[in-house]
Order: structure tokens, then sequence, then C-alpha cells
């Protein structure tokens, strides 16, 4: 199957499972996101939506959360992964959007990527769900996904990123990932696949990969 039939293809199938791409991570601004997409690395976006409340209450803002202690947002966010340098993370990166962006957040790759804790894939995440310019946000799971249906043989995100943003329309990046990811969430179990039942590798997949998915499912069953 053609690239371009194949990808068609898959913006239907996730268009018609996931018609609403709600943002996963509760925010009520653009700084609120983007203190939540840094806490999200390594941990899950339940987890996250736990702790933002606590930690909103009292750093709604730059302003106010660079003011914070590190112990004083390291102890509200202890829950989540890598909590000790998320906090100073946290606290810094407000620090300098006072002083650098008058407490707010910058709306390019540069100016995001600048700031402590926020590397390409968080700058993507905010540049497309706070600013809604178009990014793509590749994940472990879109990663992996890309891989399976054929998309990308790219061995690092970078290149898998790149693969799919020649590959899918422009206009569809910002819904697409969000898409792919609640895809990932719902079908994918993290083991013991059959790839011949699934929505969209069972006619996406090339036979070696179904053969080698399977093999592999079939080997950690037995282990
Ligand atoms: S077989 Fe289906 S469920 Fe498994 S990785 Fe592929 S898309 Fe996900």
């Amino acid at each position: 199957m053609k690239i371009k039939e194949k990808s068609t293809k898959i913006i239907a199938i996730l268009e018609e499972l996931f018609p609403e791409t709600p943002i996963p991570l509760n925010h009520a601004s653009e700084f609120q996101l983007l203190i939540a997409v840094l806490m999200s690395a390594q941990t899950t976006d339940k987890k996250v939506n736990q702790v933002t409340p606590n930690l909103f209450e009292v750093g709604p803002n730059a302003k106010l959360m660079s003011k914070l202690s590190v112990e004083t947002i390291q102890s509200i966010i202890r829950e989540v992964g890598l909590a000790p340098t998320k906090s100073r993370n946290i606290r810094n990166l407000s620090r300098m959007l006072i002083e650098l962006h008058e407490g707010n957040v910058p709306n390019s790759f540069k100016e995001l990527e600048a700031l402590p804790g926020v590397g390409h894939k968080t700058a993507s995440v905010v540049m497309s769900q706070a600013f809604g310019i178009p990014a793509f946000p590749v994940d472990t799971h879109i990663h992996r996904l890309a891989a399976r249906w054929g998309l990308s043989k790219g061995t690092t995100v970078e290149k898998t990123e790149k693969d799919l943003k020649k590959i899918f329309p422009k206009e569809l990046w910002n819904i697409l990932h969000l898409q792919i990811i609640f895809f990932g969430r719902e079908f994918c179990p993290a083991r013991f696949h059959d790839l011949t039942k699934c929505p969209i590798c069972s006619w996406c997949a090339t036979k070696k990969r179904i053969k080698k998915e399977m093999k592999s499912s079939i080997n950690s069953k037995n282990s």
C-alpha cells in the first residue's frame, strides 16, 4: 500500500474513533499547561492532573510560582516521578519567564527550549496545545506506533517527527498527535499483541513486522 493511501486511511479511522481531542492535562492558562507538560515526563497525565490543583492554587502564574521555594513545590508534587529535578525546573523556569518574558509563555520553539526542563517535545506540546501552532510532538508511544504502522523507519524521535510531518497534512498535526496518543492508550496493550486483530496494524503493518511482533509476543508469554 502506498504511503499516501495508508495515511489517508489512518486519518479516517482516527477521525471516526476520536472525533473529539480534548487536551489531557488540566490547565487554566498557557503557563499552567507549560508546567503540567513539564511535569508529565516519566509519569502519567492522570498523576499530573492529581497534583496540579494544589500546585496551581499556590502558584497559578509565573509571578506567584517564582516566589515558592523548591522544597514547597517538591512537597506538593512529590508523587510525580523525578520530583526534585522538576521542582527546581519549575521554580527556575518561572523566574526566567518573569525576567525575560514579563511572566508570559513565549510562543517560539527557540525561546521555549531555552527554559529549564523544556525539551523539544515539551515545547511542541505547548506550541500545539496552548497556541494552536502546528507541531507534531512525538513521544515514545507515537514513535513506536509510527514504526509499527510502517510510517517511519526512524531510530530516533527526531527522525520520526520529520517523517510524520512529511506524511500528514500540516493542518492535521495538532489533532493527529492527540488522536494517535488516544489510540495507543485505548488499543495498544504493552504486551501480547495480536496485530491481526488491531483496527490499524491488521492492514497497515508489514507482514514482516506482524510476524516479528507475534514471535516476540509468544516468547514473552512463554518467559
Ligand atoms: S497492533 Fe494495534 S494495538 Fe498493537 S501496537 Fe499496533 S496499533 Fe497498537
